[in-house]
């Protein structure tokens, strides 16, 4: 049998350039190597407060943009999170295991909680949630942008924990950072990750953007008071830019230097655009046939939950038993294992 992949994308509003070189194109070059589960994770969404009516409608519009990206529904089951009740089952379990003092530690709860007026308790416990995401498939490899590695070395320190007071249960999950890509900066402020949930027209490349405002705000990225490039000297908006043309295009280092080493940031910025345009409209295209299909991404969703929902079960199933809760089978039955 194949390992198993799992990963996901919080419906918190447009997905960005950031979402695809991170996370979505890595998925989409390594479903066809392993079995895949990729989840719209709708209760990590509200971890922070989401309009419910934008909610709903950026969790198919999240699904489609995998499905315009390439994720291919015939092998890889498309999923959204809530609607597999294990998920939050296992949570809570993982939750009893994990000492608070792990969660203070997480950099994205103290980044997250600083913008909100109340903190939702549910921001601190989402890193537990993410353990339970993976560990309910016992995915053996998660591919996610850089900000996530932190939350994976995580969910392995909760997995190990559970092994040790409750017996081997968990396969370790080990991260995949793409080579390039990994962390894409605000082309507004380079000193700030790409984010969804982030303020300010200029901030990202929206993957569902008009082209124009895409080009617009490429054109309008930060940069640095260099006239042009140079490779020892680039601050962060210029290798930022550089980055993302290297992530679409996959150029070597070396063809990065000989192309752009000296070039005016006027045309950096042109040419920037011009990759991603290249790769964006032909995504929109795919997007909006999609989108336009009645009912065809809600079947996807349903398909994709039907299909991981026995795997999900078995390891909820599993987990009660190492922890001697009651699971109605009767002392002493077999365990019954899907995966
Ligand atoms: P939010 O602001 O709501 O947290 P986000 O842009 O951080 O949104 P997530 O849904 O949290 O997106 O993350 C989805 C995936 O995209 C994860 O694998 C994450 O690591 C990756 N990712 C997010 N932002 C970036 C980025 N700027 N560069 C590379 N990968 C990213
Ligand atoms: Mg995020």
């Amino acid at each position: 049998m194949k390992p198993r992949v799992l990963s996901g994308v919080q419906p918190s509003g447009n997905l960005h350039i950031g979402n695809y070189l991170g996370a979505l194109k890595s998925w989409v070059r390594m479903q066809h190597q392993y079995e895949s589960i990729f989840c719209i994770v709708d209760l990590h969404a509200i971890t922070v407060y989401q309009e419910p009516v934008t909610l709903a409608q950026k969790i198919r519009e999240t699904a489609g943009v995998f499905l315009a990206a390439g994720i291919d529904p015939k092998h890889s089951a498309i999923l959204v999170q809530s609607s597999v009740p294990a998920h939050a089952e296992l949570a809570w379990m993982l939750t009893c295991v994990t000492p608070v003092g792990w969660l203070s530690r997480m950099t994205q709860f103290k980044a997250k909680s600083a913008a909100q007026e109340t903190i939702g308790d549910g921001l601190f416990q989402y890193p537990v949630l993410m353990a339970a995401d993976i560990l309910l498939y016992q995915a053996a490899v998660v591919p996610v942008g850089e900000d996530q590695a932190q939350h994976l070395e995580l969910a392995r320190d909760i997995a190990q924990r559970f092994n040790s007071l409750y017996g081997e249960t968990f396969v370790m999950p080990a991260t995949s950072l793409p080579a390039v890509g990994a962390r894409i900066m605000g082309l507004d402020d380079p000193a700030a990750k790409m984010s969804k949930s982030a303020p300010g027209a200029h901030h990202a490349i929206a993957l569902l953007d008009p082209p124009d405002r895409i080009r617009k705000n490429i054109l309008r990225a930060t940069t640095d008071s260099n006239p042009a490039v140079d490779f020892e000297r680039a601050g962060p908006g210029v290798l930022n830019l550089l980055n993302i043309f290297q992530a679409l295009t996959c150029w070597t280092d070396e063809r990065m230097r000989d192309h752009f080493s000296g070039m005016r940031y006027g045309e950096l910025k042109k040419q920037v655009a011009g990759a991603a345009l290249a790769e964006l409209e032909p995504f929109q295209q795919r997007y909006r046939q999609i989108a336009s299909e009645p009912g065809y991404i809600d079947s996807v969703l349903r398909e994709g939950a039907e299909r991981v929902s026995p795997i999900a079960n078995s390891t909820v199933e599993l987990v009660k038993r190492r922890m001697g809760l009651f699971t109605g089978a009767g002392a002493g039955v077999r365990e019954r294992l899907v995966w």
